[in-house]
């Protein structure tokens, strides 16, 4: 058998294949390429595709793709062989360099907000050197970007890479200040951990529901829920047991560092954290973490589902997005240091990502928003839509002293001032961390919580890495023109702390009181994604991302109204799919069940005259009762869905699905729910919450 080791990226055209296979000089041109963004010679881009095609056919591979993130959030392939005639009717493997590097998908169905008229629909892909290729499925994926022709962004690397490039600008010029000459580039790093819920395939098969919308529409809750708590944690059953080393098999095949798994809260849900690794190949990974979950799934008779709540009264699923930044000289800039010196820097990188996130708490809330995550934020689990931070009861201290001057414990001086104290290292104990807080420092980085287990990770940190490049580009402006370096850095902490400690919260962000003192501190709530996604194209979020190139406008308003397109169809699925059940599989059940209770009457009475029939009498005409409603809510819903072709403007259209569809949806459930709990299980015409939780 193969070790893990031997195993570990076998599957991936990494550093060590690229060093054993491409002549040293392309090799050099190539990791500069990668490193610094130099662009790659057509003649070594021959050399490369033709070492990374030789090295692909050796592993089976036979096609080859341009693998990318088009707006719908799910990744995109279309695969080409590597044959090509030779002239004598046989057939060789090729890959040029031209087809490394650029692709054209006939994309024009993708989403593009407008971006694409029909007549120039081709969009081309090129080729991101900053990410390995790798073999799935015996094909070559390439990663790319995805562009239209006049170089508009259709995909979700893009940007990110922009804002990557953003902040490594903007931190440049800070460390510059700090003597810092040595480090000529900074990433921002991620690990993303993944939540997810296993049930089984044959049950799955059975919901209409969870087969077009991912999650349960219907359901009533289970006699037994998540209230013991005895899953967290708990041991791995052999079923899954299996299934999750199968997974990180795959996984480490493809280079991606799967690191830690465990149970969940709910019962039936688990999680995967990787080791972290640089923004952008994080999200390339945790794209395939989320496919090849899936796929393994399948081969373990079971169904792995990644909507952020696929049952109701169950929590939900979330992505903890962990984000720091790291210099190429490898110092973590969110790690405090161990001279005033250093802490000085760490400080001005702790109040730069403050000022960040409390002047964009809007992007930070946009950027999680989604249908299905809007089942979790500010519905008394995971983190609420209201964005703050947690810094912890020392941190918060400390930034309290610097903001009066006064010491911080005995053995500070009176006039504190930054970088004279060495700040304590912070333990990394998870005991005492809060869970409650959307955004929390956790040591050496900060943990984004509010992220749907479904979503891609690239668009909070499009936004985390340009609000925060922003911020740092301000203070570099202010510090670059002072006289004198510490007394400016003293001010402009100071200052950061002053005006934006309101962001800082270290309470429980789940207790309701929280909202109302949000509200005092002139805190953002923003509650729906039909409420936040609008904000997207304010003019001070227009400027930000124009001003950091990030985003041009015109992609910024194609990107909201793709967004908010997007919601309304998922609602709009969802309705469809809830009539559709209610009028041909649960209506019927009823039926069914109240015809044979009354057949048992009729029977009994003409057997036994004299027994009454009380409760059958009584179940029937509740039974009877709520059918009739039941039917009434599907005309609401009908009527609401008809409501929505009088809206005019992606923003009205959304808001009257937050507002008349989904709460149409809701009285539609809960009359269902209930005659779910009356009607014989044999009748039921679908596998209720018990039997899809609790039998894996
Ligand atoms: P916990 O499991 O308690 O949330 P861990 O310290 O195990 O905390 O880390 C959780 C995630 O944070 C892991 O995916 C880990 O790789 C990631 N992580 C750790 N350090 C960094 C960093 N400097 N930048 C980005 N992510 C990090
Ligand atoms: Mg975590």
């Amino acid at each position: 058998m193969e070790t893990i080791s031997e195993m570990f990226g076998c599957m991936v055209f990494n550093d060590n294949v690229m060093k054993a296979r491409l002549p040293k000089e392309t090799y050099r041109a190539l990791r500069r390429t990668m490193t610094i963004g130099k662009r790659l010679d057509p003649a070594v881009a021959n050399i490369v595709a033709t070492a990374m095609k030789d090295w692909a056919v050796e592993q089976g591979a036979t096609h080859f793709t341009h693998w990318f993130q088009p707006m719908t959030g799910v990744t995109a392939e279309k695969h080409d062989s590597f044959i090509s005639p030779d002239g004598d009717s046989n057939v060789i493997m090729e890959f040029s360099g031209k087809e490394l590097i650029k692709g054209e998908p006939d994309a024009s169905s993708f989403p593009s907000g407008g971006l694409r008229s029909t007549f120039e629909a081709r969009g081309y892909t090129t080729w991101d050197p900053t990410s390995y290729a790798f073999i799935k499925d015996r094909t070559l994926c390439i990663p790319t970007a995805f562009c239209s022709y006049s170089g508009e962004a259709l995909d979700k690397k893009t940007p990110l890479l922009r804002s990557m490039e953003a902040l490594n600008r903007q931190a440049l010029r800070v460390l510059k200040l700090f003597g810092r000459d040595d480090v000529t580039r900074v990433t921002t790093t991620v690990g993303a951990e993944q939540e997810y819920f296993l049930v089984d395939k044959e049950l799955y098969a059975k919901r209409k529901d969870l087969i077009f919308t991912g999650r349960t529409l219907f359901g009533a809750k289970p006699p037994k829920g998540q209230d013991l708590e005895d899953h967290y944690f708990g041991a791995l059953r052999p079923r899954v047991s299996a299934y999750m080393q199968d997974l990180d098999a795959e996984l480490w095949k493809l280079g991606v560092l799967a690191k830690t798994k465990h149970n969940e809260v709910a019962p039936a849900q688990h999680e995967l954290a990787p080791i972290f690794t640089t923004t952008n190949i994080a999200c390339d990974h945790n794209q395939l973490t989320m496919e090849v979950m899936k796929k393994v799934a399948d081969r373990h008779g079971l169904t792995c589902i990644l909507h952020e709540k696929p049952f109701a009264g169950v929590n939900g699923s979330g992505k903890h997005n962990n984000w720091s930044i790291c210099t190429d000289t490898g110092i973590n800039l969110l790690e405090p240091g161990s001279s005033p010196h250093d802490n000085a820097q760490f400080l001005l990188f702790l109040c730069a990502v403050i000022k960040a996130v409390d002047e964009h708490q809007d992007l930070l809330r946009i950027s999680v928003a989604s249908a299905g995550n809007d089942h979790r934020l500010g519905a008394n689990e995971a983190p609420p839509a209201i964005v703050s931070m947690f810094l912890g009861s020392e941190l918060t201290e400390i930034l309290k002293s610097i903001e009066n001057g006064t010491a911080y414990d005995e053995k500070a001086r009176t006039e504190l001032r930054v970088g004279v104290h060495v700040l304590p290292r912070f333990p990394q104990d998870t005991t005492d961390r809060n869970r409650t807080s959307p955004f929390a420092f956790t040591g050496n980085k900060f943990e984004f919580r509010m992220l749907g287990s479904n979503f891609s990770i690239a668009g909070p940190n499009i936004v985390l890495n340009t609000i925060v490049a922003d911020a740092l580009d301000q203070y570099a402006t202010e510090l670059e023109g002072a006289e004198d370096f510490t007394t400016a850095l003293n001010v402009l902490i100071r200052r950061t702390i002053g005006d934006h400690k309101r962001i800082i919260f270290n309470g429980n962000n789940y207790d309701a009181s929280w909202v109302e003192e949000a509200e005092r501190r002139g805190l953002l709530n923003l509650k729906s994604t039909a409420e936040a996604l609008p904000h997207f194209v304010d003019p001070k979020n227009l400027a930000l991302f124009t001003k950091h190139k990030v985003f041009t406008e015109t992609e910024m308003y194609s990107r909201c109204e793709i967004l908010q397109e997007s919601y309304c169809k998922v609602l709009n699925i969802e309705a469809l799919t809830m009539l559709d059940i209610v009028k041909k599989e649960i209506m019927p059940a009823v039926f069914s069940y109240m015809k044979d209770l009354c057949s048992m009457a009729v029977e009994k009475r003409a057997a036994f005259p004299d027994f009454p029939c009380e409760s059958e009498t009584a179940l029937l005409s509740k039974l009877s009762a709520l059918t009739d409603c039941l039917y009434k809510k599907t005309d609401v819903l009908d009527a609401a869905l008809l409501g929505a072709k009088e809206c005019c403007g992606m923003q009205k259209l959304s808001m009257y699905y937050r507002e008349s569809v989904f709460t149409a949806m809701q009285e539609l459930r809960a009359v269902a729910d209930e005659l779910e709990t009356l009607v014989g299980e044999k009748y039921w015409p679908y596998p209720t919450y018990e039997a899809l939780l609790f039998s894996v």
